[in-house]
C-alpha cells in the first residue's frame, strides 16, 4: 500500500466541512469552530515540515516513521510546538487551554520527551490516556504523521491487517467508499489518518465475524453515520458512509456526531479509539 497524498487542499476541505457542519448542528458548533483553528495550524505545520524535507528522498529522511523520533528532530520542532500551545491557550475550551498552559510551563527536555513518547505510542498504546491528556501531542503530531505516511510504503500484506499497515496505529474510524453498487469498507488510522481495506463483516477489536453479533445502528439525525457495534466485546466503531453522503469528510463528520457518542455510552459500548476531541 502506498499512502494517499495529503496537502493543503485536504486541510481546506476539512475546514470547509467543519464550517458547514457547525451551522447545521448547533450542538457541535463550538467543537467544530475550535477544530477549524487547529486544522489551520496543522495545515501550516504540514507545509513547513514538508518544505524542510523537500529535496531529501524518503530514504534520506532523518525521522523514521516509527517507532522513534530522534531527539535532534524533536528539538527542532519545539519552536513550532510553542506557537501551537499559544494558539490552544487562546482558542480552546478551558480544560484544553489549561492542558496547553501546563505543557508550556514544562522545560524543553520534558516537552521533547512528550513529543517522543506520543510519536512512539500514539494510536498504538494510548487508550489508557484520556482524550484531554493526549490532545496536545496528538493534534501537533497529526500533520507530521500524515506527512511521513505519504513517504512510506507498507510491505505487501498477506491478509487484512487489523492495524494500520504503515504505522501500526489502531483504526479510528470506518469509511465506506462507493464501489460498484455498494460500498467498500476501509479503516482510517488513528495516528497517520491513512486508510486501508478492511473486511466488511468483522469486529476490529475481537475478530467476531458472525453478522448476527455485529448489529449496526443508524440515527435519523445522521443517516450517513453507522455505529457498528459488537455484542461479543461491546466495542464499537463509527463508520462514515460516503455512499449516503458524498460531501462528508470522515474525520470532521465524526467530530460532529456527539449524540452518537452519548447513545453508545448509554448502551454500554466503548469506542475502539477516541477521536481528537473525545466526541
Ligand atoms: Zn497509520
Ligand atoms: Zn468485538
Amino acid at each position: 500500500m502506498k499512502a494517499a497524498q495529503v496537502g493543503a487542499s485536504e486541510y481546506d476541505a476539512r475546514i470547509r466541512r467543519a464550517d458547514d457542519l457547525a451551522s447545521k448542528h448547533p450542538f457541535a458548533a463550538e467543537v467544530l469552530r475550535f477544530y477549524s483553528q487547529v486544522a489551520e495550524f496543522q495545515k501550516k505545520l504540514y507545509a513547513e515540515v514538508k518544505k524542510d524535507l523537500s529535496g531529501k528522498s524518503s530514504e534520506g529522511v532523518h525521522i523514521p516513521f516509527r517507532p522513534g523520533l530522534p531527539a535532534a528532530e524533536a528539538i527542532k520542532l519545539l519552536p513550532k510546538l510553542t506557537s501551537f500551545l499559544n494558539l490552544i491557550e487562546q482558542a480552546a475550551p478551558p480544560a484544553l487551554a489549561a492542558a496547553a498552559r501546563a505543557v508550556s510551563n514544562l522545560d524543553a527536555t520534558s516537552q521533547r520527551c512528550l513529543l517522543q513518547a506520543y510519536w512512539e505510542l500514539g494510536g498504538v498504546n494510548d487508550q489508557l490516556v484520556g482524550p484531554f491528556a493526549q490532545f496536545i501531542p496528538r493534534a501537533f503530531a497529526q500533520p507530521l504523521a500524515e506527512l511521513f505516511a505519504t513517504r512510506t510504503t507498507a510491505p505487501p500484506a498477506m491478509s487484512t491487517p487489523h492495524d494500520c499497515p504503515l504505522c501500526g496505529g489502531q483504526p479510528l474510524l470506518g469509511v465506506l467508499r462507493p464501489e460498484g453498487d455498494g460500498g467498500k469498507r476501509r479503516m482510517m488510522c488513528s495516528f497517520c489518518l491513512q486508510e486501508w481495506d478492511y473486511r466488511r463483516i468483522y469486529c476490529p477489536a475481537c475478530g467476531e465475524a458472525d453478522e448476527k453479533k455485529l448489529p449496526v445502528y443508524v440515527a435519523e439525525q445522521f443517516p450517513h453515520i453507522r455505529v457498528e457495534t459488537c455484542e461479543t466485546c461491546k466495542i464499537y466503531v463509527r463508520t462514515i458512509d460516503l455512499t449516503k453522503d458524498g460531501n462528508a469528510v470522515p474525520l470532521v463528520d465524526d467530530l460532529a456526531a456527539i449524540p452518537l457518542t452519548l447513545w453508545a455510552q448509554e448502551h454500554g459500548y466503548t469506542r475502539l479509539h477516541s477521536n481528537l476531541l473525545g466526541t
